[in-house]
This record gives C-alpha cells, structure tokens and sequence, in this order.
C-alpha cells in the first residue's frame, strides 16, 4: 500500500536524475527503506546486496552509528558556518589539515565543494584565474578523455564526453576538446605500450592543434568510471602527466570514483606515484551520507592565485562550501577507513576480481577489468568480433533488472558492462554472492533469445 503510493507520488512529481523521464514513468520507482554493511532493503522488505555502494560512494558502507553520531554532534553545537567574512568551524579546518597530509605531494590546499561536478566547476575557475594571474589569460582551451565523466553541471558536463550528457544542451563549449580513450578492450593499439605512446601522440598533437601557449589544463580519470570502468594500461597517468609538465598544462585528476580506497589506496594517484597539480574527490570522501566534495591545489597553483588576488577576493564560493557536518562526517568515515576498512577493501578487491576472472571462460563475457574495489564485466553477443549486446534490448535495464532479481545490485551500462563497486566493509561470503549472482544472471542472458 505505502509502496504503491509512494511510487504514484514519485511519478507525479519527482525528477529523476538522469532518467528517461517517460521510461521511468512507466516502469516506476523501487523505494528503499533502510541498509546496513553491504545490504539494503527495500519498502517490499526485499534485501539486496548493494554491489555499487549507491552511486560508487557509500565506501564505508550503511549504518555505521559513529558517522551519524558525528553528524547529530556537529547539528546540535554549529549546525552552519560560513566561510566567508573570514569566518569558520573546527570540522572543516581538521579535515582540511588531515587530507593535506595525506594527499600526494604538496596538493596542500583545500576548497570544499558540495559535491563531485561543482568540484570540476570549481578547477575550471580556478584554473582560468590562475592563467590570468600567471599573465597568460590566452591559456583557455581544456583537454579531457572521450569516454570521461567529469559531471552534470554545465562547464563540467562539456569535460564530461559521454553523447547523452551533451545532446540538446548545446555543449560542449568550443573551449573543450577530447582526445581518444585508452579503452584497451577495444583499442586498436594491443599492447599497453602502444596505446600508452598512441595517448601521448594524440595529446602533443591535439596541444599543437589547438596552439601549445593557449591549452590551461588536461583532465583524467585515474580509471574511467561512468564510460565503462575502463582501466588504463600501467605507465599510462604517468606518461600523460609527464606531458603536461613538459608542454606546462596544468594536470587534473579527477579522483571522484577512485579516491578513497576504491581502488586500494586512500587515492589512486598513488597507484602510479602521481602529483596531479589539481585533484577532485567527493562520493567517498563522506561515503554518501552527506554531501561534499574537495578540490586539493597544489602550492604552486594556489600560490600563484593568492599572490594574483593580492588583496581582492577570489570570486568564487558557495553558500554550503566547507559545511561543518559535511566535514564532521568526512573527518569520522577517514577513521573509519584508516581504522580497517582500507585493508579490509584491499583483500576484498583481490578476491573480487579473481572471482569475476573465473567468469572469463562464459560465453557472453568478452572482458573482465578492475583494479580494487571498483570492476566491470563487459558483455559481447561474440567474442571473436567482440560484438556489443543489441542496444535494442537496453541492456541497461534488462540486466539490472535481472541482477534485482537475484538479490543484486550492480550497475548496468547501456552498452551492456556491469559495473561494480561494493563497499569495502564487504565480507567474503558477500564477495563470493556478488559473483555468483552475476553469473546467474549471464545464464540467464544466454537463454535470452533477443540477445543471441
Ligand atoms: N567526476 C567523476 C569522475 C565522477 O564519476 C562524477 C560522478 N559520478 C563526478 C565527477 C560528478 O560528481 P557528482 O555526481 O557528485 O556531481
């Protein structure tokens, strides 16, 4: 009864974010009502394990009562502070000297954002005020990955090179330019050493193209996420990295799937030893119970803005920028990641992609790639060609509705990927279930006559 007005509400009026809005009309919400560890369940009183940690965020995973007590702390004492007019609070100031000591390099200052798109937002500007202040203003053309995502708000979504983000929004921007993905499973280059020289050619010829003193900054994620969870070949960041400090392009990354142990370390520049001159976190950074996201400068960056502003302010700021239970909620999830749960996600990773590795020898699986806590099971109709799942079935709700079925909760890209990222409190036996659940769900799929 609940559910059924509770869907019929949903239908009337509330927007769904990217949803086909008629498609979800028609099939209507499912509510979920409550989570704990890696489960959550619905008004049904179904329970599912969440192989995706909500939208890749809930890293910690659900219920831990220290975060919400930290919250409910924070509420009761200073529920708001603004940073302007020189004003502050104790949480955000913590948390902004606990991440700069751990953050890579000298990525020693903080700008907290509400979330991962006004993060990139959030670079783009200072990055524009930084060439101006460096007397170079002509450095306004951006550089980012086919396949990336960098966000939904606009400047971010012209970053972002995924077609459905851009169709009917009059974006990209002419500033904004791609270079290919390194996509290995359908990369033209085999080895990992010709796709990594064929990234660096294609980068140097897009900078020269566009003229080598009016390129600002290249974008990339240290693993695609929203494109297909496409992992590049080892010595890929580093070699793209190296380019920009060579051609002086300041060099993003944008950590907001991968940071905070999602792929193993607390962030996954130090995978491959990187200091990225800008980086963007948010998702885990509170593991999803509250909104916030980080944008980390390097000194030289915020140096050259600082000393570029002398004593005007640097126009740009949020109302929510650096809340305080935002930041006491990050400063509790941080010891909770440092207290267990980055080691627990590490063995759980390794047994996650050996598991999905024994899924290899199915007929409908064409790829298997992953680093940590964050994988992706590519689904091909025929191995040889490699030939993607019809789009006429549309894999993405045919899958997960599949997955549902079993008690599963993955992501389903259109083009026929699952996508996991549990969170990294999963046990073994929840593992395992992921995995066997996945491969219920790909003998079913063969059975499927539209999709043979
Ligand atoms: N950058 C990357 C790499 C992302 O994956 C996302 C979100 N999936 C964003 C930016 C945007 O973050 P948000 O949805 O919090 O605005």
């Amino acid at each position: 009864m609940l559910t059924n007005s509770l869907v019929e509400l949903d239908r009337q009026h509330l927007v769904h974010p990217v949803s086909s809005f008629r498609g979800h009309e028609a099939r209507g919400v499912r509510v979920l009502r409550s989570a704990k560890g890696a489960t959550v369940t619905d008004t049904e009183g179904r329970e599912l394990l969440d192989g995706f940690a909500g939208l890749w965020c809930v890293n910690a995973g659900y219920g831990h009562e220290s975060v919400v007590e930290a919250a409910a702390d924070q509420m009761r004492k200073l529920p708001y502070a603004t940073g302007y007019f020189d004003l502050g609070a104790e949480a955000p100031i913590r948390l902004a000297a606990e991440l700069a000591e751990r953050s890579p390099g000298d990525l020693n200052h903080i700008y907290f954002s509400l979330g991962g798109s006004d993060a990139v937002d959030s670079t783009i500007r200072f990055i524009r005020y930084y060439w101006h202040a460096k007397g170079q203003p002509q450095r306004d053309q951006f550089i980012s990955v086919e396949q990336g995502y960098h966000g939904s708000t606009s400047m971010a979504a012209g970053l972002t090179a995924l077609p459905g983000f851009h169709e009917g929004f009059g974006i990209p921007y002419q500033w904004q330019h791609k270079i290919s993905s390194h996509y290995a499973y359908r990369n033209p280059a085999q080895s990992a050493e010709e796709i990594v020289a064929a990234s660096v050619a294609e980068l140097r010829a897009k900078v020269s193209e566009i003229g080598e003193d009016k390129v600002a900054a290249f974008y990339v994620e240290p693993i695609q996420g929203s494109g297909g969870i496409l992992v590049p070949p080892k010595g890929w960041m580093k070699a793209m990295r190296d380019v920009c400090a060579e051609l002086e392009i300041l060099f993003v990354a944008d950590e907001v799937i991968t940071a905070f142990g999602r792929t193993g370390p607390l962030f996954a520049c130090e995978d491959e030893g990187i200091v990225p001159d800008l980086m963007t976190t948010a998702k885990g950074l509170t593991s999803g119970y509250v909104p916030m996201g980080a944008v980390f400068m390097r000194n030289h960056v915020y140096e050259t803005i600082a000393d570029g502003a002398g004593a005007k302010a640097v126009g740009h700021g949020f109302t929510y920028s650096a809340h305080p239970v935002s930041a006491a909620v990050a400063l509790e999830v941080l010891y909770l990641y440092e207290g267990g749960l980055l080691e627990n996600g590490r063995k759980a990773g390794a047994r996650l992609m050996a598991g999905l590795e024994t899924l290899r020898d199915h007929p409908l699986v064409g790829d298997v790639r992953g680093r940590g806590m964050l994988a992706a099971v590519e689904l091909v109709t025929d191995k040889e060609k490699k030939t993607p799942l019809p789009a006429s079935v549309q894999p993405a709700t045919r899958l997960f509705d599949r997955a549902w079925e079993q008690g599963l909760i993955v992501r389903s890209f259109p083009q026929g990927i699952f996508g996991y990222a549990p969170p990294l409190c999963c046990t073994e036996a929840e593992i395992d279930a992921i995995v066997e659940r996945t491969r219920t769900v790909l003998d079913q799929t063969l059975e499927d006559p539209e999709i043979r």
